[in-house]
């Protein structure tokens, strides 16, 4: 049958293995691209995916390959996300695969997302083929790397396949691995139509365009169909594959993998993880494991300038239609005026909106600090979600209170266990596991509040481990904690946009740092500002900015005019960042005081 010659295939890697660089030279040894169509890399197509060297949407290809058997083929190569943000999504792109190649950096070994990707395509039943990649490097170590494969993950190595997805070395045997280990996909023509959808995007011409993964059944241009989760039936206008550029095609059947567009119109009614049936003969049984995506990290955007208030609005609504997990509404502070909550599935996926609203739609941004979001039980037996710490209700008011945790793995070479054990406790982390993954790497399981890592945790544990440390997490549970609002006063009025909801025991270290590191950033006045932390009524740190009486070009003494001329820009550039507070003039710098406590 026509499956017999299908393989669907993911890559999964820890970030910088080389994913990314491997899936270039693949669609360069089949001829699909050639070296001069690749525009760095072909998969990543948007700028702020290139800079970071990330892949944020998945893109799936579809190659056909001749095999030595002489036998045609179909390799769809599908990408997957490269960061624990996006797990949910990459646990979609496994599932519409039967195998994947796993790439390890042979210079580096395995790192904690390489073992977190194994879990996700075990977990999809995979066949995986372990690929040692970067051999071209003197460093490479692919023995030592094997071992740390097979007993860190227990994952069979004697057939692992040495590449350098730079060099293209090994490249060759890897295709054929692919068409000679990896199974064909199974499925029934005959039954009715159950497809996977595992990515969507909005294209300003088609609508929302599918991309999905024929399970059973066939579809054809012009078919009625139905999205599981909302009931609403399309027609398909468009059907086709990527290869790697359009190709429209009359009918998919199980097994295949393409897209179609069927004019809908938000990207809400095609969510990831859904299961497409046909109108008239639909599938009883959906596809498992469809979840929506959830918002955990909410931060207020506002501009910087309120006349762009509009021209944000429009920006986010932009945004919104080609991410369904990015969530906003509007939102009123009393320090920063209009603007927006926004919800976002982790802090990379947070930088990354703000970037984009930044560099692509040109708005200086005020952006508050990050927030999880916390549980409440109220004494009038409500339970209420709170995503922003000026809204965390008195403590009067409170029964119990509630913070998320996570479950996370840190993977560290042995020399800097002591630091990441130390920065786990100091976290508020309970250890669940600690193991070796070989005789220099090991693997420590910790139970921490989200709230924590939303701090500087990340930065923390790469300082605290020369950069080696790699870690990965997931959502666990809400637990009840001792944890209270801290609100930040100027000149006695409290700044909403400044309150952080803080463990007790923490409380006093934190309003004393975030009260000084205030005094840092905020620009003296010509009259005196004092700044306090408090806890309802309590004051627990106070400090003072003293007026300042002469003008800041006076700092330059003598008459070098290009230094003073620089000095005025960079005020000029400083103001566009600041909001203007009573009478007191906020930077930036001074609604994230709380995340960076150095
Ligand atoms: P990804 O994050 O897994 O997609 O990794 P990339 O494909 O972006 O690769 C990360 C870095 O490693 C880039 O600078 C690549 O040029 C480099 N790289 C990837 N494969 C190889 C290889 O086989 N040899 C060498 N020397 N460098 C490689
Ligand atoms: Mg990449």
């Amino acid at each position: 049958s026509k499956r017999e010659h299908i393989r669907n295939f993911s890559i999964i890697a820890h970030i910088d293995h080389g994913k990314s660089t491997l899936a270039d030279r693949i669609l360069e040894k089949t001829g699909l691209i050639t070296a001069r169509d690749q525009r760095d890399q072909y998969l990543d197509r948007m700028d702020i995916e290139r800079e970071r060297g990330i892949t944020i949407k998945a893109q799936s290809v579809r190659i056909p390959y001749k095999a030595k058997n002489g036998k045609d083929y179909i390799l769809n190569l599908i990408d997957t996300p490269g960061h624990v943000d996006f797990g949910y999504e990459v646990s979609r792109s496994l599932a519409a695969c039967e195998g994947s190649l796993l790439v390890v950096d042979a210079t580096q070994g395995v790192e904690a997302q390489t073992l977190a990707n194994v879990y996700l395509a075990l977990e999809n039943n995979h066949e995986i083929i372990p690929v040692l990649n970067k051999v071209d490097l003197p460093s490479a170590d692919v023995d030592k790397v094997k071992v740390e494969i097979e007993e860190g993950i227990g994952l069979d190595c004697s057939h692992a396949v040495p590449v350098s997805a730079k060099t293209g070395i090994g490249v060759e045997e890897l295709i054929e691995d692919i068409v000679d280990r990896l199974p064909p996909p199974e499925g029934d023509p005959d039954a009715p139509l159950k497809a996977l959808v595992f990515d969507s995007w909005y294209d300003s011409y088609q609508g929302v365009v599918v991309l999905f993964r024929m399970i059973d059944g066939k579809i054809r241009k012009g078919d009625r169909i139905k999205m599981f989760s909302t009931g609403i039936s399309y027609e398909v206008v468009r059907l086709g594959v990527f290869s790697p550029d359009i190709l429209d095609i009359e009918q998919l059947e199980a097994g295949e993998v393409g897209f179609f567009c069927a004019n809908i119109k938000v990207l809400s009614d095609a969510k990831v993880g859904d299961t497409v049936t046909s109108e008239n003969n639909p599938t009883l049984t959906p596809i498992e494991g469809f979840k929506e995506a959830k918002p955990m990290v909410f931060c207020g955007l506002y501009p910087s300038d309120s006349v762009d208030y509009e021209q944000l609005k429009q920006s986010l609504e932009k945004l919104q239609l080609n991410d369904a997990a990015f969530s906003y509404e509007p939102e009123t502070s009393q320090a920063l005026g209009f603007g927006f909550r926004c919800g976002f599935l982790g802090l990379l996926h947070m930088e990354i909106i703000q970037e984009r609203l930044e560099r692509e739609f040109q708005i200086d941004l005020i952006a508050t600090a990050p927030s999880v979001v916390y549980k409440v039980e109220t004494t009038d037996g409500k339970t209420l979600m709170i995503d922003n710490p000026s809204k965390l209700p008195d403590p009067g008011r409170i029964v119990t209170l509630y913070e998320p945790y996570v479950s996370m793995e840190v993977h560290v070479p042995n020399e800097y266990v002591g630091n990441i054990l130390k920065l786990c406790e100091e976290k508020r982390g309970i250890q669940k596991d600690m193991r070796y993954l070989s005789a220099t790497r090991v693997v420590i399981s910790y139970e921490l509040p989200f709230a924590e890592i939303v701090y500087d945790f990340f930065d923390r544990l790469k300082s605290g481990s020369k950069g080696y440390a790699s870690m990965d997490y997931e959502f666990s549970e809400y637990h009840s904690s001792d944890l209270v609002r801290l609100d930040m006063r100027i000149n006695g009025d409290p700044v909403d946009a400044l309150a952080v909801i803080v463990h007790r025991e923490k409380a006093y270290y934190y309003g004393r740092a975030v009260a000084l590191k205030l005094k840092r950033t905020i620009p003296r006045q010509l009259f005196e500002v004092i700044i306090q932390a408090s806890i309802g009524n309590k004051v627990i740190a106070r400090e003072r900015n003293a007026p300042i009486g002469k003008n800041v070009i006076a700092k330059c003494y003598g008459g070098d005019i290009t230094r003073k001329r620089k000095l005025l820009e960079k005020q000029k550039e400083g103001k566009k960042r600041m909001k203007r507070m009573g009478n007191v003039e906020l930077p930036q710098e001074a609604f994230l005081a709380a995340l960076r406590l150095d």
